[in-house]
Parts: C-alpha cells; structure tokens; sequence
C-alpha cells in the first residue's frame, strides 16, 4: 500500500506539487459563483494541491493534480467523499 502520509512530507512531493503550482501560477482552479456567473477562483491564499487522480502517486503527471485554495479543495473533498474511495488502494488522509 502507498504510503501517503509519507509521502505528503517527502522532497518527492514537494518538487512534483511545484511544478502544479507554478503550471497554475499559483491560483485557485477551483469553480466559484460570482456576480452570479461561474468563474475561477483565482485565490493565491492558502492554497494546497490537490490530487485529480491517485493513479501515479510518486510521479504524477502535471494534468494528475490542480492548485485548489482551502476553501474549495474542502469543498472537492467533501464532494469526492460521495463517491468510493475505498477503491483506491491508499492509506487515507487524501491530498
Ligand atoms: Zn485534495
Ligand atoms: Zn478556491
């Protein structure tokens, strides 16, 4: 089983979770409502990044993962929660 408490705290994911941020220059990709037209967040405030796919954990492709701010990775996880995760053959604590 991948070991994904570790590997959140590793160089490894430090380098590849950089490459996401500087794709996306830092910014929010997540979809927010404003002026009441869907737009991108764009927030540069507490941003993580988050994993679209856990397929390549370790040497993710730049399209496996997205800049998300706090806000709206919570509200992804909270959404993905929904779906199954215990297919995924990771230890928990998602990124
Ligand atoms: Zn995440
Ligand atoms: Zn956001």
């Amino acid at each position: 089983m991948f070991n994904l408490k570790k590997y959140r705290v590793s160089s490894k994911w430090k380098k590849n979770r950089k490459r996401r941020l500087a794709y996306d220059s830092g910014e929010c990709q997540g979809m927010v409502i404003r002026n009441g037209k869907l737009a991108k967040c764009l927030s540069t405030t507490n941003v993580d990044v988050h994993h679209k796919s856990y397929e390549r954990l370790g040497y993710e492709f730049l399209d496996d993962m997205v800049v998300l701010c706090r806000r709206c990775h919570r509200a992804e996880h909270f959404r993905l929660n929904k779906q199954d995760y215990r297919q995924l053959s990771i230890d928990f604590d998602p990124i």
